[in-house]
Order: structure tokens, then sequence, then C-alpha cells
């Protein structure tokens, strides 16, 4: 039997960008026993390197990206059709200044209506893998996303869960913090950077090279990509007061 692997990708590319140094290294080694999809939570999107457009124009731009790169990986996507920060009324200035708080008037409800819809996706999946947004950096989407599978999980922790390192909204205080807490196993895998950031490049409406030095930091040297394994429910509450 194949695992059955979700990867919640807040945006039209974070599966990529967290995890595609990981899921190259399996199509090289021709893994057959993971089957991934990758599920892109907020799939509506009008961001673009210029800056925000008609989302009616972007959003299947974005779209055939995603099903472009990871269908060169094997790999499947899933689009629910959220719409993301910026059509939700979160304003972006610059691709490193991007909104991270959850605020109430816009985002009401959202932490929930995406529960429910994680909890019928996690019945059919034997591993999950979320954002691990956390600290005061995570963008506002990864937060959602990571609450409410935080939220899918505890009413259903059948799935092994597992949280990647968002790039490029992680910093390594993050890290260390996570490092503390008792509960959490870091698997380390090693990755091609190269051809990792050729992969990312492919995303071309997206402003790719404004992310390209925080990826680099987040691979470190030799390159990785890091998984946290949560080894029960509990140590979630350490991780996020918000719980
Ligand atoms: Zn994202």
């Amino acid at each position: 039997m194949r695992t059955k692997r979700l990867l919640l990708a807040p945006h039209l590319d974070d599966g990529a960008i967290s995890f595609g140094g990981t899921l190259l290294a399996e199509r090289a080694g021709h893994s057959v026993e993971i089957q991934t999809v990758v599920v892109t939570v907020f799939s509506r999107s009008n961001y673009t390197r210029e800056g925000s457009g008609d989302d009616a124009v972007v959003t299947p731009i974005r779209q055939a990206e995603e099903r472009a790169v990871m269908g060169s990986l094997g790999v499947d996507t899933l689009f629910l059709d959220f719409p993301e920060c910026l059509l939700r009324g979160h304003t972006i200035s610059d691709p490193l200044d991007y909104p991270k708080q959850i605020r109430p008037e816009l985002d009401a409800g959202l932490v929930e209506k995406l529960a429910a819809r994680f909890e019928e996706l996690l019945k059919n999946s034997d591993e999950v893998l979320v954002p691990l947004a956390i600290g005061e950096v995570a963008h506002v989407d990864h937060r959602i996303v990571h609450l409410a599978a935080a939220l899918a999980w505890q009413n259903n922790p059948h799935p092994r869960l597992r949280l990647y390192e968002d790039a490029p909204y992680i910093g390594e205080e993050n890290r260390d913090r996570v490092s503390a807490i008792d509960g959490f196993g870091l698997e380390e895998s090693p990755i091609d950077l190269q051809a990792k950031l050729n992969l990312i490049r492919r995303y071309k409406s997206q402003p790719i090279e404004s992310w390209e030095e925080l990826i680099r930091q987040t691979a470190g040297q030799p390159p990785v990509e890091r998984i946290w394994m949560v080894n029960e429910p509990t140590v979630l509450k350490q991780l996020n007061p918000e719980y």
C-alpha cells in the first residue's frame, strides 16, 4: 500500500518553496511508496510580481503554474479555492512586507471553515504536512492554515502530523523555539538547492527573486528541508498559544 501524503499549502507555490527539494529527490530516486497531493488552500489569487491584479486573470495563470510544476514531479494538485489575504482585504506593499496578523474583521470564521474541510481530507490520508507558521514573521494565510489543520487533527489524530518549515517566513529563532520543546522530532532531508531554485523560478508570475536569499538561508549549508514530526497532540499547545 502506498502512503497517502497530503501537503497543505497556503498558496500556489508553497509546496515547491518549502518541500520542492524533497519532492525532486523522491522523483530522482523513483520513489513510488508515497503518493503526494499538494492541496492549495488559498488558490484564488490576484497576487503577481507586478503587484495585485484581477483575480479572474491571475488565478488561472497561477493554478496552471502549480499544475505544471507539480505535474513534472509526479505530484497531484487539489485547489480548495478559498480567497487569499489580498482578496479578503489585507494589503501588501512589498514581497517581504506581507500581512502577518489575523484580523477578525477580515478573517472571521475562516479557521473553523477550513478545519471542517480539512477533517474530510484527513480521513483519507496517512500523513499530513502543515506549515509551521510560528513567530512574528508568519504570513497570515500560513497562520490560518496551521491553526485550522491543528484543529482538524485534534478531532481526528489518525494521520501522522508533520510540520514543514515554511520558507521564506521562518527565522532561526523560531527553529530554536521548536527545538526546545519536547515532543517534536526533527527530520532533515538533504536537497539539491540549485535544482530547487530552478524549480521555483518556474512560477514566473511570482517575485521569486525577492525570496531567494531567504530560501537559501532557510536551507542552510549543506542545504536541507526540515520537517518536525509531532508525536502527540498536546505538544501543539506549547507551540502556539492561539489553540
Ligand atoms: Zn505562502
